[in-house]
């Protein structure tokens, strides 16, 4: 699997044991972030901590607020992709060599 790309910030329901990760969902387009640990879902890194919390659920792991899923489909978001949602400021480990 590709390497995924860590968030600067933790999960705030996790604390520093949910690492955020920046997730591309099915439709291909959109960047999302995720915590490793409890799965909560935020639009933009901007939101967590102070906005909503979406949650996909089993089994085909669709949030249907945002029209997304993040089962099928889905893959680790690249940090080209990360940049161009604009969120480049939030990856963490980013001039780390591969
Ligand atoms: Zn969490």
């Amino acid at each position: 699997m590709r390497e995924l790309v860590y968030l600067r910030i933790y999960c705030p329901l996790c604390g520093k044991g949910g690492q955020l990760a920046f997730l591309l969902c099915d439709d291909q387009m959109s960047v999302v972030v995720i915590c490793e640990e409890c799965s909560s879902v935020w639009r933009t890194p901007r939101e967590v901590g102070n906005g909503k919390i979406y949650s996909a659920e089993p089994p085909d792991w669709k949030i249907p607020e945002l029209g997304v899923g993040i089962g099928d489909g889905s893959r680790w978001a690249t940090p080209e992709e990360i940049s161009q949602a604009g969120f480049g400021d939030w990856m963490a480990g980013e001039s780390e060599p591969l």
